[in-house]
């Protein structure tokens, strides 16, 4: 497996922490690709780490891609799947939520009031997709149902999907169990800052008359007491503890979620899971939108 980190900075840290051939300029912005089993990898959190003590930020956006090769994929087990992301989020085209349900402390856990409504011509060509409210607002094909049926695929319920009030032909995709995730799964802000909260801040804002207000913006809660949400993101493979229920479930999701509930439309997640067989079957039918990691079984 590679890892590959890849981070947006801008160019002075750009041209001062990296060769020509490291980063990739963007129009301002700069691309730097990372093999995080390289000493670059270590270069960028030392200099990552300075930079926050002076209260400033190496990069603007990142993200974490693995890369198996087959053989890494075929003697796993288990796999998550990353579904294809799509920025509409459900509660844009009038799906429900009750909130009732939600933790007091991260906000996880909020109830999906059934069906998922999601305008019909956002949603991409694929046979799996999540739509960026996430939650459990994951849409299947039709060809992807049948092939899962006809196979006698296990732990899947499948919800209508409306676009307006009309029935269309996706399907929402759920989990009939919920498997624990163990501590090993390693959550976080990002790969260097393993925090599970941000403290509370204060914005200064000035309105158009010269008046100036202060915004308070509260403790924020991403790793919950609660045990429901874990944090931010996560930043390793996935490790689930091991149950007996495994022997029997070609598809589940963990009980945990990841992500947060702040005040927009993005809700926290639960990670997917489905067993080697059923990688192999969406493989060998090439249905679309699905990404596969490792994910590890451990005893605790
Ligand atoms: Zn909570």
């Amino acid at each position: 497996m590679k890892e590959l980190l890849d981070i947006r900075v801008d160019s002075l840290y750009a041209w001062l922490l990296y060769k020509r051939s490291e980063r990739e300029n963007l129009g301002g912005i700069y691309k730097v690709v990372i093999d995080t089993s390289q000493p670059i990898y270590r270069r960028t959190e030392k200099a990552y780490k300075i930079l926050r003590k002076l209260g400033l930020y190496l990069f603007y956006g990142w993200g974490l891609d693995r890369i198996y090769n087959e053989k890494e994929l075929q003697d796993t087990r288990f796999l998550q799947i990353l579904p294809k992301l799509f920025t509409l989020s459900g509660e844009e085209c009038g799906t429900q939520y009750d909130e009732s349900f939600a933790c007091p402390i991260c906000g996880a856990g909020g109830k999906m009031i059934p069906p998922l409504k999601i305008h019909q011509s956002r949603i991409p060509k694929t046979d799996i997709s999540m739509t960026l409210g996430q939650g459990e607002e994951i849409l299947v094909s039709v060809r992807f149902k049948q092939i899962m049926e006809d196979n006698h695929i296990t732990g899947i319920r499948y919800e209508p999907v409306y676009s307006g009030h009309k029935q269309i032909d996706f399907f929402q995709l759920l989990p009939e169990h919920y498997i624990e995730l163990s501590e090993k799964t390693k959550t976080g802000i990002n790969p260097f800052d393993l925090s599970g909260e941000s403290p509370p801040f204060n914005i200064h804002h000035q309105n158009p008359d010269g008046k100036e207000w202060i915004e308070h913006v509260p403790l924020t809660v991403y790793k919950c007491p609660n045990g429901d949400n874990i944090g931010l993101n996560i930043l390793s493979e996935a490790y689930i503890k091991d149950n007996p229920l495994l022997n029997e479930l070609d598809y589940f999701a963990s009980r945990q979620t990841i992500g947060h509930k702040g005040k927009g439309l993005i809700r926290p997640r639960h990670l997917l899971f489905c067993s080697n067989r059923m990688m192999r079957l969406i493989k060998e039918n090439k249905l679309k939108g699905f990404k596969f990691e490792v994910a590890h079984i451990v005893d605790e």
